[in-house]
């Protein structure tokens, strides 16, 4: 048995929105799981020790939008390694959104299901830098039936990539395979916001009313948003999540925060990047996202982590994204970065600054000592 004792944590920031900051300063990961959290508990015969040092401790970082392809590579931007170098962002799992970028993708219905399969099984073989891609995002074009659907579940396929991004345009069609996908357990996402779908300007309330994904994607705009009134209505007439993105509109993802806030809907709203993008790869994204919502949205600090952590691993199913025994041992040590007027992690946050982490942890191991890309954190985690 492996077993690692973290100890000396400043702040434990669970991830769940029904109790984001825990009365503990100690955990006991072993065989990858997280075993105990507590106070001052001690290590297990044999077990490596990491002192925490007074920083904050959160579940791993889940980016809920990236468009990856296959590899560690972005035919996009034409960059190698942005996975590798998000996880020195702090996101340690990233679910695609649809492998749309893929040079001379298939569109037709067998070449859809062949992308999706494929993709979902080479990312269930690969880790970029040690993090986990939940791969292979089914795009809804014209001619799939619900036997096709059936066989990408079957292979593996967990996810439906952005509707709207095929050919599928109409609500109608779109509803009915929609629907044989949900049947299926798998996560729907649905772009949201300025795209030409027929008879129509935009993808916006009424749309996604009919469709009913699991969640309204990037309800900020990728990049160009739905009005206020349009996203406030998705947010009313449905149940579903809804996703606010760093390659997207500011100011809409600002007041979509605010009304989640105000009408205490903390669970909803997930934190994605929509990169690779026109906009580029944004590989401290998600620690953006929660210090411009903790900042400029009005929702506590501890709850934007949740966003970027907890409420993403609920909506897919994922058996991490939350400080608690029996979860995957995903997991970050962050601080207030140098020279912040923050004095911990959550006044930097609510600061508008960029978190600094120091060690990143997948299933119980250091996958990374020290961030490479954010700035330096005040308490900085060692392993002892
Ligand atoms: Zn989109």
């Amino acid at each position: 048995m492996s077993a690692v004792l973290i100890k000396n944590v400043g702040l434990m920031l669970s991830g769940d929105v029904a109790q984001p900051v825990l009365e503990a300063d100690s955990v006991i990961v072993a065989d990858g799981l997280i075993q105990e959290v507590g106070k001052g508990l001690s290590a297990p015969q044999g077990a490596a020790v990491i002192d925490a040092g007074g920083c904050a401790l959160t579940p791993g970082l889940i980016d809920s939008h990236c468009h990856v392809v296959l590899g560690d590579w972005t035919p996009r931007q034409q960059m190698q390694n942005f996975l590798d170098s998000s996880l020195h962002g702090g996101v340690t799992t990233a679910i695609s959104a649809g492998e749309v970028h893929l040079p001379g993708r298939p569109k037709d219905p067998l070449g859809a299901k062949c992308l999706a399969i494929l993709a979902a099984k080479s990312w269930a073989n690969l880790r970029p830098g040690g993090m986990k891609v939940l791969g292979g995002a089914l795009i809804l074009e014209k001619g799939l039936t619900e036997a096709d659907i059936e066989e990408c579940a079957q292979a593996g396929v967990k996810v439906v990539g952005e509707v709207g991004l095929g050919s599928v345009k109409d609500p109608d069609e779109a509803a009915e395979m929609v629907a044989w996908a949900k049947a299926r357990g798998m996560t729907v996402m649905m772009h949201t916001g300025g795209t030409s779908i027929p008879g129509s300007s935009v993808v916006g309330p009424e749309q996604i009313i009919k469709v009913k994904p699991s969640v309204a994607s990037h309800i900020n705009g990728g990049p160009t948003a739905v009005s206020l009134e349009g996203a406030k209505a998705i947010i009313d007439q449905t149940d579903i999540a809804v996703e606010i993105v760093q390659c997207g509109n500011m100011l809409r993802a600002t007041q979509v925060a605010r009304y989640i806030d105000e009408t205490k809907q903390w669970g909803r709203l997930i934190f994605g990047n929509d990169a690779p993008s026109g906009t580029g790869v944004v590989t401290l994204g998600i620690l953006r996202n929660m210090a411009l919502v903790a900042s400029q949205g009005g929702v506590a600090p501890e709850l934007c982590v949740c966003m970027a952590t907890g409420n993403t691993a609920k909506l897919y199913g994922l058996n991490r994204g939350v400080i608690a025994p029996g979860k995957e041992a995903d997991l970050v040590f962050m601080d207030t970065p140098m020279g912040s007027p923050g004095k911990d992690l959550l006044e930097a946050l609510a600061e508008g600054d960029t978190p600094g982490i120091s060690i990143i942890m997948v299933d119980g191991k250091v996958v990374a000592a020290k961030s490479r890309n954010t700035p330096p954190a005040v308490r900085q985690a060692k392993v002892l």
